[in-house]
């Protein structure tokens, strides 16, 4: 820290990424990224001509890419704000709708506090219940921003459309975000719901479903008084937060919706093959709507199997708050990646 850091930043505690290291080729099931690759049209998108117009400003207003979400997800251009990636959106909203406080759940998605923490937001942490669900009720009537990821991370599980209704319609006087960075794979989106609450905010991402972790893109569906919010906001700090070439591999990538769509389908089916797998093993394994497995063995700490299995090449998210230690997160990769997973578990456990 130099001494020139203003003093409320110096408490900050950083978001901490999953680790993406270098020192060999292991097989990645840590940070929920796809394991397919972007469809073709992608790559015939992000062309060199395109690479010779990065000296052009890329199109702040994203036109291209909100008239074809609006089409996608049969909603006006109006309702769509385009973003660098979803925590970008996570930003604005704590920022600006954040005032009264926040309220989030204990165990979810890193990054809620910290922005709370950023924006010196009185954060009111709801637990989980005992089996990792949330209890709606907990939610009802509590005047602040309301933010859910739905399904939740790193539990994998969700909550039905009614049940979001439900603490929706009872917020009406403040902002209630549902982040569904991972609906695609199991969830039900409410995105449905804005023409009936102008508080509801939905955040979408192309970094899990879409195979763009590396482009940054990320979306959000709400009432058109809130998107024109974000837009405040983001004209106000960074008009052409979108590059050119994520601009094109959007586009492209919605072009080919059907390929996506495909690949989660393949995703639910290996996660489906893994908890079985796993359960067979001993494992206590979580319902998951959501590209991973939340994950616990009785003959194991969840310290031992995370190093165990990095020493054998695969990677997987391990947490140290006490709630979750012996869990850990396995993201639901292809099915020959999943194979050896399940191999060198085996390994370990005997
Ligand atoms: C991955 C993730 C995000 C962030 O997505 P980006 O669009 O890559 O910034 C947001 N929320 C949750 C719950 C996530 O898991």
């Amino acid at each position: 820290m130099s001494r020139f850091l203003d003093e409320k930043f110096s408490g900050l505690k950083e978001y901490v990424p999953g680790e993406q290291p270098r020192d060999k080729k292991y097989i990645k099931l840590n940070t929920n990224e796809s394991p397919f690759p972007p469809s073709s049209s992608v790559l015939e998108a992000v062309n060199s001509e395109e690479v010779k117009n990065l000296r052009l400003y890329s199109d702040p207003s994203n036109k291209a890419l909100k008239e074809k979400l609006a089409e996608i997800y049969k909603v006006g251009p109006d309702n769509i704000y385009v973003s660098n990636g979803s925590d970008d959106i996570l930003n604005f909203a704590f920022m600006a709708f954040g005032d009264r406080g926040a309220a989030f759940p204990d165990i979810t998605y890193g990054f809620y506090k910290v922005f709370a923490k950023l924006y010196g937001i009185d954060s009111q942490v709801i637990p989980l219940e005992e089996d990792f669900s949330i209890d709606e009720k907990k939610y009802f009537g509590l005047d602040k921003l309301i933010v859910i990821a739905n399904p939740n991370a790193p539990t994998g599980l969700s909550l039905s459309l009614d049940k979001i209704e439900k603490i929706v319609s009872s917020n009406k006087d403040s902002v209630v975000l549902i982040d569904e960075a991972y609906v695609d794979f199991g969830g039900e989106s409410c995105y449905g719901l804005i023409d009936k609450y102008d508080n509801l905010l939905v955040v979408r991402t192309f970094s899990k479903s879409r195979s763009l972790a590396g482009a940054r893109l990320g979306f959000a569906i709400a009432s058109k008084e809130i998107i024109k919010d974000l837009e405040k906001l983001k004209y106000s700090t960074n008009p052409y937060d979108i590059n050119r070439l994520t601009q094109a591999a959007g586009v492209a990538a919605l072009n080919q919706d059907d390929y996506y769509t495909a690949n989660c389908k393949k995703i639910i089916e290996n996660r489906e093959f893994t908890a079985n797998a796993l359960k067979e093993m001993g494992f206590s394994v979580i319902d998951s709507d959501a590209n991973f497995l939340f994950v616990k063995s009785d003959k194991i700490s969840g310290l031992d199997f995370y190093l165990k299995l990095k020493e054998k090449g695969v990677l997987i998210r391990h947490f140290t708050d006490e709630r979750i230690c012996e869990y850990n997160r396995v993201t639901i990769g292809s099915r020959e990646e999943m194979e050896i997973f399940l191999e060198k578990t085996a390994e370990i456990l005997n």
